[in-house]
């Protein structure tokens, strides 16, 4: 039986269980959080205490997995995660190894790689693959899966190039990808575009953020290659209701997509968008934006629509043990 890696271990794919597909611990800057948070809105320990509760909350409610696409660009910072998966043993989260930038290739990366200033391999793909095979900064914390994004400016050179450093990490270790797209520009048809020619194996893809569109011609034509398209912004309404979110579900449900779907909130335990709003701010702002959500709204309306047990375990459980095996 395959396993999955998990910032406490390797997990046997059987027991990741309701799995949610795109959660976050922490969306924090380090520099941000350094010259802005650490007098202000910033407290590590309230905010590790915090998360493990967040983490026990939506464990309590039947989630066994979560899956957390915090890159580089998002702040990964693996000590922290871990402190807060060890203590909420009865959740698995799986960290992944990727770049998130909307366009341009960051600094660090601008003048290494084949043909730049310093004429190397690309430093990317040997980052990335260190991540998986060996561990993510010492921590011993291996990456499950890629991220990169293709957002409305489309396959600028920056991107393109994080891209197929991340469908070339992919071919050579065998980890799936999560590639954030915006549906109402049909990025996701780019990043399908760019993923075959490289060789990617479709089933291995997830198209994030499918979910902010109801254009089901659109959404089959990307599930119809045999990727998976992540509905998983339930709770941000202002990119998509959950009325339309739900409806979308039940439709493509009908259709037969309840194999090619999977179910998340893209919330987060804290994320310094927001700063010091985000515990007050957010709750009004965005009601419905937090990790119970699913499985206290959007479940009973999917199964009220006429969406079954299976079609539920097969967005919640199967498709998320398919990806990972
Ligand atoms: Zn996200």
């Amino acid at each position: 039986m395959p396993v999955v890696n998990t910032v406490r271990g390797p997990v046997d794919v059987a027991d990741l269980g309701q799995t949610l597909m795109h959660e976050h611990v922490f969306v924090i800057s380090p520099e941000h959080v350094d010259n802005y948070g650490r007098d202000a809105w910033w407290d590590e320990e309230y905010r590790v205490a915090d998360a493990v509760a967040k983490l026990k909350a939506v464990a309590a409610k039947g989630v066994r997995t979560i899956v957390d696409p915090t890159v580089w660009g998002l702040g990964r910072y693996i000590p922290r995660v871990r402190r807060v998966a060890d203590q909420v043993p009865e959740l698995n989260i799986v960290v992944a190894s990727g770049i998130y930038s909307f366009d341009e290739i960051p600094h660090q990366y601008e003048y290494r790689g084949p043909g730049l200033m310093m004429d190397v391999p690309e430093p990317m793909v040997e980052d990335f693959s260190r991540d998986i095979v060996e561990g993510i900064a010492g921590t011993g914390v291996r990456a499950a899966f890629l991220k990169c994004v293709i957002e409305r400016k489309g396959l600028t050179p920056g991107v393109e190039r994080i891209c197929r450093a991340v469908a070339q990490t992919h071919l050579r270790t065998g980890v799936p990808i999560t590639v954030h797209t915006n549906p109402s520009t049909g990025s996701g048809l780019l990043a399908l575009e760019l993923f075959l020619k490289e060789g990617v194996d479709p089933a291995k893809i997830v198209l994030g953020h499918s979910g902010d569109s109801n254009d089901l011609d659109h959404l089959m034509r990307l599930a119809d290659t045999g990727a998976t398209l992540g509905m998983d912004r339930f709770g941000l309404d202002a990119y998509n209701s959950t009325a339309s979110r739900v409806a979308t579900v039940v439709a493509l449900c009908e259709r037969g997509y309840a194999d090619r779907m999977v179910l998340s909130h893209d919330s987060a335990c804290f994320m310094d968008y927001f700063g010091a709003a985000w515990d007050d701010g957010i709750p009004l702002a965005a009601p419905n934006w937090h990790f119970g959500h699913i499985h206290d709204d959007v479940l009973p309306a999917l199964r009220e629509a006429g969406v079954g047990d299976t079609q539920v375990d097969q967005m919640l459980i199967d498709n998320p043990r398919r990806y990972f095996s």
